[in-house]
C-alpha cells in the first residue's frame, strides 16, 4: 500500500464532501473486514481450546495413573495422537484460507482431467461407487491446478463423510460456463442450514463432524477459492434424498 498526502486546501465543498464520503464508504469497509478478522480469531481459538484441553486432560491421568495401567496408557496415547492430528488439520485449514487472499499462478486446465485426477484417488482409496460422467472430454478455464483440486476434494470427502451411498460426478458446459457437479444421496441439508455451511466453522452437527475428522472449514476454503476464480459454489438440497454441490468456472472461449 503506498500512502499519499492529500492537500485538502483549496477544494470545493462539493469536492470535500464527496471525499468524505468516499472516506466512510473505506472505513466501513475495513472495519468489516476487521470485525470479521476478529470473529475468525475467536472462532479458532474456540476451536482449538477442545482438543488442547481433551490432550492436557489426558496427560494429566497418565501421570497420575498411566504407570502400572496398560489399558488407560493406550487409550490416553490414542486419544492424544487423534487430538493432535485434529489440531495439525486445523492449523493446515487455517493456513489455507489465510494463503487464499494471496494471487496463485493461473494457466490453462483441463477440468476433466483435474477432476478425473481427484476421482481415481479416491477410488483407490474407498469402497464405494463413485460414477464419473462428462459430456467431452476436453473442458478449458483459467485458473490454479492445485486449488481447484482441493475444492474438488473437500466436496467428494464431504459427500462420501455424510452419505453412505453412491456418488455422481458429472461435468458439462453451457454456453461459456463450465459445471462441475457432486451429487451424494445421503440424509440431506435442511433449507434454513444451506447459506450458513458456507460459514467458517459452522457445522449441522458438529459432533458428528467431529467424529467424522471435520473442521467445518472445508467449504468456507472452497467458496473462497471459487470466488478467485471468478466462479460460484453452491448446493441444492432434497432433505431424504441427498445433496448436490455445484461448481460453476468461466470457460476458456476455444474459438
Ligand atoms: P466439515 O469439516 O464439518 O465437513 P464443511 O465446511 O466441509 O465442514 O461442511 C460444513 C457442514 O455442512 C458439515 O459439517 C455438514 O454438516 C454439512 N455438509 C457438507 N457437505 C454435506 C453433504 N454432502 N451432505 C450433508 N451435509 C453436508
Amino acid at each position: 500500500t503506498t500512502w499519499k498526502k492529500i492537500n485538502l486546501e483549496n477544494r470545493s465543498h462539493d469536492e470535500l464532501y464527496e471525499m468524505e464520503e468516499t472516506f466512510n464508504v473505506m472505513i466501513d469497509y475495513l472495519k468489516d473486514n476487521f470485525e470479521k478478522q476478529e470473529i475468525f480469531v475467536s472462532d479458532a481459538s474456540h476451536e482449538l481450546k477442545t482438543p488442547i484441553s481433551i490432550v492436557k486432560s489426558y496427560a494429566q491421568l497418565l501421570q497420575r495413573r498411566g504407570r502400572d495401567n496398560p489399558e488407560l496408557l493406550q487409550e490416553s496415547v490414542q486419544a492424544i495422537d487423534s487430538e493432535a492430528d485434529r489440531m495439525q488439520k486445523l492449523v493446515e485449514q487455517m493456513l489455507l484460507l489465510a494463503k487464499n487472499q494471496e494471487q496463485e499462478t493461473y494457466s490453462k486446465l483441463n477440468v476433466v482431467q483435474l477432476v478425473q485426477g481427484i476421482v481415481d484417488q479416491f477410488k483407490g482409496a474407498y469402497d464405494r461407487e463413485l460414477v464419473f460422467e462428462t459430456e467431452t472430454d476436453e473442458m478449458y478455464i483459467n485458473g490454479n491446478h492445485d486449488q481447484l483440486q482441493q475444492v474438488v476434494y473437500i466436496l467428494m470427502d464431504n459427500a462420501l463423510k455424510y452419505s453412505d451411498k453412491a456418488v455422481d460426478i458429472h461435468i458439462s458446459q453451457q454456453g461459456l460456463t463450465v459445471q462441475i457437479n457432486v451429487q451424494d444421496y445421503g440424509k440431506g441439508i435442511p433449507p434454513e442450514e444451506s447459506e450458513k455451511i458456507f460459514d467458517r466453522f459452522y457445522r449441522i452437527e458438529k459432533s458428528r463432524s467431529r467424529e467424522l475428522g471435520g473442521t467445518g472449514l472445508g467449504l468456507a476454503i472452497a467458496k473462497v477459492i471459487m470466488e478467485e476464480h471468478h466462479g460460484s459454489l453452491s448446493v441444492s438440497s432434497e432433505p431424504g434424498e441427498g445433496t448436490a454441490f455445484s461448481m460453476r468456472l468461466p470457460a476458456i472461449n476455444e474459438n
